[in-house]
């Protein structure tokens, strides 16, 4: 029960607001339910409220007002280490929303989808270390292991995994395939012209292409390699107007799911499906939430993120009610359309000026393309096999792909690093799924000319691996 009725803090840092008061005022009614009948059975239900006000006490982005956040962001990971300790994984999972279904994500931050019960996991270990926190429900994560770029400042835009931007390749940003569920049924044609006029805002800041692909709308679902991603209808009770995921989730994770409570929006609000999605779009190529940023003063999530720009308060990927300066209209400001060219290049409609670009991602490097299959594995429990190193071209891409061999494929990771050998807590990409299928796209870094490979035997495992890159 607790896992579905966000607490008011909880809600206060969600993204989906409105629907967030929704739960809040259908917690209400239940307990009004349970309780003596206090009004009469003709009294109307509690009528959702979209009223969303930017909460006050904005601060200014001071070294000052940076330095104290982080302060409360230390003191919070000290208090839920405090709140776990001694407790076991199983209360905690209890606490994290998770949607229904087989393939049902772990939900945290509001929009935010953990893929695997592993990952939850570990992320609870990482609590219980003090390296994590939740604060009043709300849950934090900060910086763990990895590399992180000297000089790296600690504010937004786009999300990082152990220190490499997770963002689309140059190939990958072209091809942006999508279906839309016909399990949508009469609302699919309205939910195709949403999505196509959230993705159009995107495609003219940045140089990515979304490609719509009917022809996979009667199987759009997770499990369908034609597309990138699936956008489907979902029933989280209210949990969340709609999620998304990021460019480096695996094929599974790569979901745009709409919650019932999207299609509820009052007519005369500044929320819409539209905004939603341009919001959701905006963490499938690589952004993080803008209120993340110390700057913001409040709503903290982690430190896994490369600015790209100055802070913006009106972001479209910035929550109005966490000192946000939007309404709830979620617009593309012209800082988001400059962060997005910072990362992918300019798209078909931009007039921002680049030197604002706080970080940008240098060209992909191209050239002789060598590809290795290797023969099929068997590793016991947490046996380690090394592969390479590979010698690449900086700047290039690198895939690496494992997938599990005959009927009892187990469980193997996968592992990748550029510097040294991976190790369980040093890699630049690991997937960590309960399963045999993994995949690392990669961009070499300009600074790096070799691939490391490393499989690890979560259970006893039989899997292939194949290593496609460029030759220096
Ligand atoms: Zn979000």
């Amino acid at each position: 029960m607790n896992a579905r009725i966000p607490t008011p803090s909880r809600l206060a840092t969600a993204l989906a607001m409105a629907l967030l008061l929704i739960a809040c005022n259908k917690t209400d009614e239940v307990a009004e339910t349970e309780a003596p009948v206090a009004e009469p059975p003709t009294a109307p239900p509690p009528t959702p409220t979209l009223a969303i006000k930017p909460a006050e006490g904005a601060v200014d982005a001071t070294d000052e007002a940076v330095a104290a956040t982080k302060d409360q962001i230390k003191a919070a990971a000290a208090a839920s280490r405090e709140k776990w300790r001694g407790k076991t994984f199983e209360e905690f999972e209890a606490t994290v929303y998770k949607e229904p279904g087989e393939d049902g994500k772990y939900i945290i931050d509001g929009d935010i989808a953990i893929p695997d019960r592993k990952l939850l996991q570990e992320y609870f270990k990482d609590i219980q270390n003090g390296l994590n926190g939740t604060a009043g429900g709300k849950l934090i994560v900060n910086q763990i292991g990895g590399e992180r770029p000297p000089g790296m400042p600690t504010a937004i835009a786009v999300n990082l995994v152990n220190g490499r931007p997770d963002i689309w390749n140059s190939a990958g940003k072209k091809q942006l395939k999508y279906c839309v569920s016909t399990t949508f049924g009469a609302r699919h044609a309205s939910v195709v012209a949403d999505m196509a006029a959230a993705t159009q805002p995107w495609e003219e800041a940045a140089n990515v292409d979304f490609l719509y692909v009917p022809a996979e709308n009667g199987n759009c679902k997770a499990s369908n390699q034609n597309v990138v991603f699936d956008v489907r209808p979902v029933d989280v009770g209210g949990e969340y107007l709609a999620r998304a995921f990021f460019p480096n989730d695996q094929r599974a994770a790569r979901n745009v799911l709409i919650d019932e409570s999207s299609f509820q929006l009052a007519p005369d609000e500044e929320l819409t499906l539209v905004g939603i999605l341009r919001h959701e779009l905006g963490h499938a190529l690589g952004w993080r939430h803008e209120h993340t940023r110390p700057e913001s003063g409040t709503c903290f999530e982690d430190s896994q993120f490369q600015p790209l720009t100055s802070y913006d308060r009106f972001s479209v990927m910035h929550y109005p009610h966490c000192n946000g300066g939007g309404d709830w209209s979620l617009q593309l400001t012209g800082s988001d359309k400059a962060g997005a060219a910072c990362i992918y290049g300019k798209g078909s409609n931009n007039t921002e000026n680049l030197s604002q670009c706080l970080f940008q991602m240098p060209d992909v490097a191209t050239g002789s393309v060598a590809t290795e299959n290797f023969p099929t594995e068997t590793l016991a429990l947490s046996q380690m096999k090394q592969y390479g190193p590979f010698d690449v071209k900086p700047g290039s891409l690198v895939e690496v792909h494992m997938s599990g061999a005959g009927s009892s494929a187990g469980d193997p990771d996968l592992y990748v690093d550029f510097s040294r050998p991976p190790e369980l807590s040093r890699w630049i990409c690991r997937p960590f799924l309960s399963h045999a299928n993994e995949i690392c796209d990669l961009q070499l870094p300009l600074n790096r000319r070799k691939v490391y490979v490393m499989v690890r035997g979560y259970t006893a495992a039989n899997y292939q691996l194949s290593i496609k890159y460029v030759r220096p």
